[in-house]
């Protein structure tokens, strides 16, 4: 969501008839987009920001966007006096207002309000990515899970209608794209708020009927909101892929009561057993936080049972990390950090083993693969399939990037495929 968020901000500056430089130093503003989710990645921005400590008084506009920006607020100041602008991703749509206030010479612009129902809409949104194009369909969240940052970072659940969603997607296929990607803290918590009144399902099936449109994607799914209508339309809309991110977090429905969560662990094998019941093959991934606080050997060993249980495809897995303004912040039983980082491993190396088990199976079979990358040392093509697996792959031909190509596997790793161009 933060590099889509990056792409909609540099849409706005191009609007403005900014362009893009070679290199910060050569820039008249350089704004860093922020993530605050862990501690590590928060602290990097001021490191960053310590790159430009000369800026004071000179022309360069240095801003700090996104999450640090709102947790941080105006203390930004303080710490790096010479940034000129602060704003949270709520507030990215005064951004036309702040810019006009620092072309003017405006000094500590900031946009830090959260009290929004409106979403970030851009005329021009520059994309980065050639072969898939993002749109945002649903900004903040409602939820209130325990360990997060994001609704105090970016506001609470707002939807764009369906007609703008709809309008954005003729736009990326006359441009060029096959692909969307639908994004969402909790993607499928949409709600249209225009008369049209369409849920997530409706909206994936209206998406995926825009002609020219192959393959539409969408992340993250909150269990709550995971209904069999989504599973069914992934099952009869062929241009629906079939990958799933479902964040389960943990293994134990205590640890998943303490994250406030929403969800026990029966409930959320209750979700994958209806996309393992569908008649489509679908890839299931999730996130998992390791040491949450008060987490016991034998919860964490439920965490482990449930990897063993779903067999995932991939698993991004973390160690807790505390953060500013979320309730566990300050609960007791605090995991060391030798027993989180020894947790981490062994859920690792544990996936590890599963991915590369369950990717035994795809041995001969035959995938269509939409080509985005050429690894020329080793003569080989790379792309994904419908479910998001990687395959690199050879082939005789030239000029694959774009293509949809069919690939036949004849070997598998624990990340990704390996096969041959048949057609
Ligand atoms: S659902 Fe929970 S983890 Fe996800 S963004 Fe909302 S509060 Fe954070």
């Amino acid at each position: 969501m933060n590099a889509h968020d990056s792409e909609k901000v540099a849409g706005v500056l191009l609007a403005r008839g900014y362009r893009q430089v070679e290199s910060p130093d050569s820039a008249d503003m350089v704004l860093f987009n922020t993530c605050s989710i862990r501690e590590k990645a928060a602290q990097k921005v001021f490191t960053r920001l310590n790159d430009f400590r000369g800026q004071r008084g000179r022309n360069k506009v240095v801003g700090v966007l996104g999450c640090v920006a709102q947790q941080e607020g105006e203390r930004i100041f303080e710490r790096a006096p010479w940034v000129r602008m602060v704003c949270g991703s709520a507030s990215y749509r005064n951004l036309p207002e702040l810019l006009t206030e620092i072309e003017g010479g405006g000094t500590r612009v900031t946009g830090l309000n959260l009290d929004t129902d409106e979403t970030f809409e851009t005329e021009v949104t520059r994309r980065d990515n050639p072969f898939r194009a993002y749109l945002t369909i649903i900004e903040g969240c409602d939820y209130a899970c325990s360990y997060c940052v994001v609704p105090h970072t970016r506001g609470p659940q707002r939807s764009r209608t369906s007609a703008a969603i709809l309008n954005e997607v003729k736009h990326l296929v006359a441009g060029g794209f096959t692909e969307v990607q639908l994004l969402g803290q909790t993607v499928n918590s949409y709600r249209d708020p225009s008369a049209a009144q369409m849920n997530f399902s409706q909206l994936l099936r209206a998406v995926a009927a825009v002609p020219g449109i192959r393959r539409v994607r969408f992340t993250t799914s909150h269990p709550n909101d995971f209904t069999r209508e989504i599973v069914d339309a992934i099952d009869s809309v062929p241009a629906l892929c079939g990958h799933i991110h479902l964040p389960v977090q943990s293994g134990s429905s205590r640890i998943l009561k303490e994250m406030r969560r929403t969800y026990t662990r029966a409930e959320y094998l209750e979700r994958i057993s209806w996309i393992r019941a569908a008649q489509r093959e679908s890839s299931i991934t999730t996130d998992i936080i390791v040491g949450f606080p008060g987490e016991t050997d034998a919860e964490f060993t439920e965490t482990l049972s449930l990897l063993d249980g779903v067999k995932f495809d991939g698993v991004f897995a973390f160690k807790y990390s505390p953060r500013p303004n979320t309730s566990a912040k300050d609960m007791p039983d605090a995991i060391p950090e030798e027993v989180k980082s020894q947790r981490l491993a062994i859920l690792q190396q544990r996936q590890r083993e599963i991915q590369i088990s369950e990717n035994q199976k795809f041995l001969a079979s035959e995938f269509e693969v939409l080509v985005d990358g050429r690894h020329e040392s080793r003569g080989q093509w790379s792309g994904r399939t419908t479910s998001n697996r990687i395959v690199n792959f050879t082939s005789p031909a030239q000029n694959l990037l774009g293509q949809y190509c069919q690939v036949k596997i004849t070997g598998a790793g624990p990340n990704s495929l390996v096969g041959e161009h048949i057609a």
